[in-house]
């Protein structure tokens, strides 16, 4: 079963307006991630799975990490877009990127039932009475001992279910990839599903879901802190934006002070040291370096601990030149450095009433706080 070539399918290219918001469902953030990048990772991360692979929606490839597929009009087409541009494998793990947990115990469950049927789902039995309605009364209770809730990931035997999508009638449409299966002529297993699974379907499921997620992280914050000295004959940049000024900040790399509080801050989160530990001045290689590849390199190391940026607060302290007229775009830029919605980015300046260096103009000072879960 190790050797066999595993490949998780996320399908993302849905508009998911029932959620909420003005952004398609599987793109909302949940613990300051997309809901796609929660599956996407607990795929990336199972030992079993080889590559994933998201169906998402023509013009949103760039919304998503990895390898992407441009979708179709329905979501049997998506899959089968997303079937075709896998090309070979061996099993297919096809998944709704509107289920953001995926407990590792499912995915394992799902590729043992997988070695004595072409197709395995994750179900759940119905707790609920179920009955018959839709109108102001209630009619005829449904017998519930005969019906599961069916969730994603569903696992296939690639060739099978690669062929039965080809076969399925155009035109018709199926709820999922398991009825698709079943069509051609195949058993499905059922494996015991998990309430984890269930899909961000309403506004409240993605509170919810955060409160499950947050249950099982932690909370970390931590500060940096940087100056840069201000000189003639440099150019000025302050978080990632080029600013036009009688003087720039000296140091080895960019000497972006405000980036550089921001990195500290992001490493700190994690007790992974400094930007020095990281990028020493001394190697000439950081000569001029553009800041923004060492907060991006402070955030992988997050990443690479599963943990999640959920907020940055900086804040900027010179006499000259004003921050005000450029404190969007300097969001903007962390924002995208980071990966992150605008509205986890805060950026607050303020002076030192003419005191000291940084009153004098001798220098600019930043300081930044940031907040991880892990
Ligand atoms: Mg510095």
């Amino acid at each position: 079963m190790g050797s066999m070539d595993t490949v998780a399918l996320i399908v993302a290219a849905g508009q998911g307006a029932r959620a909420g918001g003005d952004v398609p469902k599987q793109f909302q953030l949940l613990a300051g991630q997309p809901l796609v990048e929660h599956a996407r990772r607990a795929f990336a991360a199972h030992p079993a799975i080889a590559r994933v692979v998201t169906v998402v929606a023509a013009g949103q490839e760039a919304l998503v990490a990895g390898e992407t597929v441009v979708g179709g009009a329905t979501r049997r087409e998506s899959v089968r877009n997303g079937l075709e541009g896998i090309g070979a494998a061996d099993r297919v793990l096809i998944h709704d990127a509107a289920r953001p947990l995926i407990p590792a115990g499912i995915v394992d469950r799902l590729l043992i039932a997988l070695d004595g049927a072409k197709g395995a789902v994750p179900a759940l039995p119905v707790a609920d009475t179920l009955a018959r309605g839709g109108g102001a009364m209630l009619l005829d209770t449904v017998d519930r001992s005969a019906l599961v809730r069916v969730q994603t990931p569903q696992a296939f035997d690639f060739a099978a279910i690669l062929a039965a999508h080809r076969a399925w009638p155009d035109g018709e449409e199926a709820t999922d990839e398991a009825q698709i299966l079943r069509r051609a002529g195949h058993d499905v297993a059922v494996v015991p599903g998990d309430p984890l699974l269930d899909k961000i379907t309403y506004p409240g499921d993605l509170a919810l879901a955060e409160a499950r997620l947050g249950a099982g992280m932690r909370v970390r914050t931590a500060m940096g802190f940087d100056v840069h000295r201000l000189v003639e004959g440099e150019e000025l940049w302050l978080g990632g934006i080029l600013i036009p000024h009688d003087k720039g900040l000296s140091g080895h790399s960019d000497a972006d002070v405000a980036l550089h509080a921001i990195t500290d801050a992001v490493l700190g989160t994690i007790a992974a040291g400094d930007i020095g530990t990281h990028f020493p001045p001394s190697d000439p290689q950081w000569r001029g370096a553009e800041s923004g590849q060492f907060l991006r390199h402070a955030a992988s190391l997050v990443a690479a601990k599963d943990g999640f940026i959920d907020f940055v607060d900086l804040t900027i302290i010179c006499e000259a030149p004003k921050i005000g007229p450029w404190r969007e775009a300097i969001r903007g830029r962390v924002a995208d450095l980071l990966g992150l919605a605008l509205d986890q980015i805060s950026v607050k300046a303020t002076t030192t009433e003419g005191l000291g260096f940084t009153g004098r103009g001798e220098g600019i000072a930043a300081q930044a706080i940031v907040t991880v879960r892990l």
